[in-house]
């Protein structure tokens, strides 16, 4: 983890397998303009990395997916 990142938040999320991921548009907490979201699934460990990023200022928020059944 870069711990030198102060502009990031890192939040954590459970879902369960029966749950859908809903691809949303999220306002900048910043500057309040749209954000990009990219996603890094680990099937094996059933993990989502979800990367938002907005392009206006740079701020960006990390969430982690866990699947639980
Ligand atoms: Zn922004």
């Amino acid at each position: 983890m870069d711990s030198s990142d102060e502009n990031c938040t890192k939040d954590i999320v459970f879902y369960s397998l029966k749950d859908r991921i809903l691809e949303k548009i999220e306002d900048c907490e910043v500057c309040k303009a749209k954000m990009v979201f990219g996603h890094l699934p680990d099937y094996r460990s059933l993990i989502i990395q979800e990367n938002a990023r907005c392009l206006e200022c740079g701020y960006t928020r990390k969430k982690f997916l866990f699947f639980i059944n």
